[in-house]
């Protein structure tokens, strides 16, 4: 299989910072036209935060409408975290090499499709219980 060299790792960093950016200026938008003063005041924080802080502010507020997002920083911090790591690319299940162009279409993918397939198939399980 075809390894992920360093300039395509480049990318993919560059990929996940830029939708982290984005969705931090969401985050923001969100929150600044809220009524709440709070958020209000959490917004001018944003900006200064580190992607950690991030997660856990958003987590905090518990606002419906963040929880969505709340979701997709925290696997885009993840996954910058397994670049740092070194752990990027590889199946938390099993530890295969996930496939470039699975990463292609989805950079923050944690499972080679095989193990996506069980997670997802695990997960409609539980929900039917
Ligand atoms: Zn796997």
């Amino acid at each position: 299989m075809e390894h992920i060299d360093d300039t395509k790792l480049k990318i993919f960093q560059t990929q996940l910072l830029s939708s982290l950016e984005k969705l931090r200026n969401d985050v923001s938008d969100m929150l600044l036209s809220s009524s709440h003063v709070g958020h209000k005041l959490a917004a001018k924080q944003l900006q200064k935060l580190s992607n950690d802080q991030l997660v856990e502010l958003t987590s905090k507020l518990d606002i419906s409408s963040l929880a969505h997002k709340t979701n997709e920083i925290k696997s885009i911090d993840a996954s910058l975290n397994d670049i740092e790591l070194g752990l990027y690319g590889i199946c938390s299940d099993c530890e295969a090499e996930i496939a470039i162009q699975r990463l292609e279409t989805d950079v923050t993918a944690k499972r080679c499709v095989i193990c996506e397939k069980k997670y997802q198939k695990q997960k409609y399980n539980q929900y039917k219980l």
